[in-house]
């Protein structure tokens, strides 16, 4: 446009500077005819006259003319007398002026368009003309120049408009357009879905990520509803639910639920604007987020952090903040509630003989059986290995408590089927109930603990309610640590020993005594060890007490030498934590050393728990006190695990069948069956056999008759003091048999 514009205003002014040019030019050839007619007029009218000399008249003439055809565009001048006579002319022929001769120049005169005549007058006569003939060249060039300029002059102001105008332009329209095309990019990169709707709840537009969110095309979406509903109002439209917020700012965010094409449905995040158009039109803005990813994620924080990962029931974590806030309700509430305390059976033992992957199922399998017997207001946790907690919220009657913990035990003692192999455990539990046990949820959790470990010492399997029994028992067990400790300090423990007696050699030879601990004070026995020794167990008080039986063991056998009793062994007893302790084979080599103790001199006594909680760790200990000279006897087997599978395991020597087995009378099938089991396998094993506890010459036979190596029992003697074995063996060594019938 603007080309055509410029190229109208070039031609128009060509046009007007063409009709100057030409309009000068011809004012210009008519000054020189003019010029040339004022100065030949007086020559013409002497020549009119005949006043002169005509020719020297042309002379005069023709000098005036080359001075005039000096001028660049004059081409031609001729001086005409009366009835065109003429007088003289000049014309040029290329660049040089030449006399003008009718019959030569004729023919190029009349070919001259540009030509004027001028008339020379004198007074009121016309004497004669000039004419001239007139080139443009002149005027042509000019024209050309100034065409050139005008266009130059038009290039540059239009070049200059048009840049001027595109920077006008670029900052009107353009730019407002570049950022029109940003937002819209901006919209289309959005990884959240944004629509338009109208005042109708129908969708006017909508970017790329509604397509991908929803599944839905432009074209299926576009004058449709968008298929969505408010979490927490599914029945309301995205207008109503402004509606419900426009008091506030005219714009509702929150949870929604959006359904895709296929009608799967996910869970989205909206905010969404009402927008006002400058023509009063209502638009609603809404920008809609999956936050199925974010929700998921969330869910498994929460799951780590509440829940335990193999199990899946809440974790300690979660048990310490529900405890706290379940008490607190009760308390506010006046409702009471109970705290199962629940500890798998023989846990350890699983996990050392089957691997941890068969303990973990076992784990998982235990959880989902007391997660079946739950009831509404109870909740299961995991707060550590193989410990459970139930919180029984608004707990009823003890007599409905006992009778869920018992299906829980019952459930629990079911035989589990992992990985092939049949598993048989069980659980004990302790219950404590808030507010009668316990003030406070520390102290519920305290009794709660307190009881299940008392249901583990009436035997594993059992249930067991916090009573105050417990707690003054705690009492009672503390003063008896304290007396314990000021008792080893003040020489009130003593070494008994009770013989045990070969009963297959023909005169019941005694080689061996166990030595068995006791507290006195002024020659009265204060507690025996069923009552202290558990007490020293639960503190390293034990392990003391350990070390001193260990000095006074291998004292008194250096004492019996010197009595003549030689080729002599004493058994002392180690409790779990000894075997544990890892002072006790240093101390064993020094003492052994010190006392000069032979190979075979001393044996340990241990029980079945002892080692089984680490079998590993339990076998290379004894392996070591073993490569010391000390034999290892097995105390009291039958009552605990009494697997007979890892007896081999075990570098053990002699096996002491507990006195549960052997102090019967008479024998019933089930014993005798246990006891023959237990003698083929040790004979098998190359294990020496103990009896403890014989007390009848029945029982006595019925141990001859099956192969057992030794007896131990009231039936020959109970535990003797020093002077008091001293005096028995020398009575009855090689004649044990006597005595006994
Ligand atoms: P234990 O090692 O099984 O010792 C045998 C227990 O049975 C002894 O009880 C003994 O007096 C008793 N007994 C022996 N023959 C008969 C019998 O014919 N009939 C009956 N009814 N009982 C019999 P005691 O001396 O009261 O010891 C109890 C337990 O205390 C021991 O059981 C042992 O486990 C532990 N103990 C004893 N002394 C020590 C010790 O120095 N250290 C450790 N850690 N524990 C010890
Ligand atoms: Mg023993
Ligand atoms: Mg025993």
């Amino acid at each position: 446009m603007t080309i055509i514009v410029m190229s109208v205003f070039v031609a128009v002014r060509y046009h007007s500077n063409a009709e100057l040019m030409r309009a000068a030019l011809q004012e210009r050839s008519q000054g020189v005819a003019s010029r040339v007619a004022t100065s030949v007029q007086l020559t013409i009218w002497n020549i009119y006259e005949k006043t002169y000399d005509r020719r020297y008249s042309e002379e005069f003439a023709s000098a005036i003319l080359d001075a005039e055809m000096q001028s660049p565009f004059v081409r031609g001048i001729k001086i005409l007398g009366n009835f065109d006579h003429l007088y003289t002319g000049k014309i040029k022929i290329g660049d040089y002026s030449v006399p003008y001769f009718p019959e030569l120049h004729d023919v190029i005169w009349s070919n001259s368009d540009k030509r004027l005549r001028y008339p020379v007058i004198e007074g009121k006569m016309t004497i004669g003309n000039i004419e001239v003939i007139y080139s443009d060249y002149e005027f042509a060039e000019n024209l050309k120049q100034s065409l050139i300029i005008d266009i130059t002059q038009v290039a540059i102001v239009g070049l200059l408009f048009v840049i001027s105008l595109y920077l006008v332009l670029r900052r009107a329209l353009v730019a407002p357009l570049q950022s029109l095309q940003l937002a819209h990019q901006a919209l289309s990169s959005l990884d959240e879905a944004v629509f338009v709707i109208n005042d109708a709840g129908l969708l006017i537009d909508i970017n790329p990520s509604y397509t991908k969110m929803t599944h839905f095309s432009q074209a299926n979406a576009l004058n449709q509803r968008p298929s969505l509903y408010a979490l927490k109002h599914p029945k309301l439209t995205i207008t109503e639910l402004i509606y419900l917020n426009s008091d506030k700012n005219n714009s509702w965010s929150g949870e929604v639920v959006c359904q895709r094409k296929g009608g799967s449905e996910f869970p989205g995040w909206m905010n969404v604007h009402k927008v006002i158009g400058k023509d009063t039109s209502v638009r609603y803005v809404a920008v809609l987020n999956d936050i199925e990813e974010k929700l998921e994620a969330q869910q498994k924080l929460n799951q780590l952090a509440y829940f335990d990962p193999l199990t899946q029931v809440s974790n300690r974590h979660s048990f310490m903040q529900s405890i706290d806030q379940d008490t607190t309700f009760a308390h506010q509430n006046k409702q009471s509630l109970a705290l199962f305390y629940i500890d798998l059976d023989n846990f350890k033992w699983i996990n050392d003989s089957y691997g941890h992957s068969v303990g973990d199922k076992l784990l998982v399998e235990i959880s989902e059986r007391i997660n079946s017997l739950l009831r509404p207001d109870d909740q299961l946790f995991r707060i550590g290995g193989d410990e459970f907690t139930i919180i029984a919220k608004n707990s009823q009657s003890i007599e409905s408590l006992a009778k869920f913990a018992n299906a829980i035990i019952e459930s629990a003692a079911q035989d589990f089927y992992i990985s092939d192999i049949t598993l048989h455990t069980g659980v004990s539990i302790g219950i404590a109930v808030y507010p009668q046990d316990a003030e406070n949820p520390q102290t519920l959790v305290k009794q709660a603990d307190i009881a299940m470990f008392q249901a583990k010492l009436q035997g594993r399997g059992q249930l067991c309610f916090f009573s105050q029994d417990f707690e003054n028992k705690r009492i009672h067990d503390q003063n008896i640590a304290n007396d314990l400790k000021a008792a080893l300090a003040n020489n009130e423990l003593s070494l008994y020993l009770q013989p045990k007696i070969d009963i297959q050699s023909d005169s019941f030879d005694v080689h061996s005594a166990e030595a068995l601990i006791r507290w006195h004070r002024d020659g009265e026995v204060l507690y025996t060890p069923d009552e202290f020794i558990i007490v020293a167990e639960q503190s390293d008080l034990i392990c003391e007490i350990g070390y001193w039986v260990i000095e006074q063991a291998c004292q008194r056998l250096r004492a019996l030498q010197k009595q003549g009793i030689d080729n002599f062994s004493i058994a002392i007893n180690l409790s779990p934590k000894q075997l544990k302790d890892e002072k006790l084979y240093g101390f064993l080599r020094e003492t052994l050393f010190e006392y000069q103790i032979n190979a075979g001199e001393l044996e340990i006594e241990i029980t079945e728990n002892a080692v089984i909680e680490d079998l590993q760790n339990s076998i290379q200990t004894l392996e070591r006190l073993r490569s010391l000279g000390i034999s290892v006897a097995m105390d009291d087997f039958g009552t605990g695990y009494s697997s007979l599978s890892y007896l081999k395991l075990l570098p053990i020597d002699v096996l002491k069948i507990d006195r549960a087995f052997i102090n019967k009378n008479p024998y019933e099938a089930d014993d005798i069956a246990i006891v023959s089991a237990i003698f083929s396998m040790a004979k098998a094993l190359g294990i020496k056999v103990v009896a403890e506890g014989v007390e009848t010459r029945e029982q006595l036979d019925f141990l001859i008759a099956n192969d057992c190596h030794f007896g131990q029992g009231f039936y020959f003697t109970k535990p003797l003091n020093d002077m008091q074995f001293i005096n028995w063996y020398k009575e009855h060594q090689h004649s044990t048999k006597a005595i006994a019938l």
